[in-house]
């Protein structure tokens, strides 16, 4: 398996606290970012994947007593392979995970809509999958929380959830 991992910069390594300000990199390492990537460095190929000019970020990097690249030698398609330097790189090159505070996983369509719509929004089974069923962003959002309490073994049922879970159960008794 191809041990590659893409840091984002600004927000996980960049501590970004003001946002993009006026373009500068002007803050202090995110607490434990110059540590983890060193840790990420020992066991995986590592690079930064980053909007900003890979030229403006190295420097930032340098200082901070990495070795760093800028040029990526080979096809965008390969793997980044090199475990004792860092590349920066604008380029989405191939990756075993991206770290990177404004991700969401997918896992699937139904999940995701669940996680960015806005909560009166309604989220609706993609067709041809299920029976097509309308349940509020807000309600998916709320038993995806449910089901990882189970899949955690917490598994509590206050009286909120109960009251969820009976009016997804008539939404979909209504459907029949
Ligand atoms: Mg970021």
């Amino acid at each position: 398996m191809n041990r590659t991992i893409a840091v984002d910069f600004d927000g996980v390594i960049h501590r970004y606290s003001r946002g993009w300000f006026d373009g500068t990199i002007y803050d202090e390492p995110v607490p434990g970012a110059l540590d983890g990537l060193r840790t990420l460095m020992q066991h995986y190929a590592v690079f930064i994947h980053t909007s900003r000019s890979p030229q403006d970020v190295a420097p930032w990097l340098v200082q901070r007593g990495f070795d760093v690249q800028v040029e990526y030698p080979g096809d965008p398609t390969q793997f980044w392979t090199e475990r004792g330097a860092l590349l920066v790189t604008r380029r989405k090159l191939p990756a075993l995970a991206y770290l990177d505070d404004r991700a969401v996983q997918f896992t699937s369509w139904p999940l995701a809509l669940a996680e960015l719509l806005p909560a009166d929004a309604a989220a609706t089974t993609p067709p041809g999958s299920v029976d097509q069923v309308q349940v509020s962003a807000e309600d998916l959002r709320s038993l995806v929380q449910l089901a990882r309490c189970h899949v955690e073994n917490l598994w509590i049922t206050p009286a909120e959830d109960l009251a969820l879970i009976e009016r997804i159960h008539a939404q979909l008794g209504g459907e029949k």
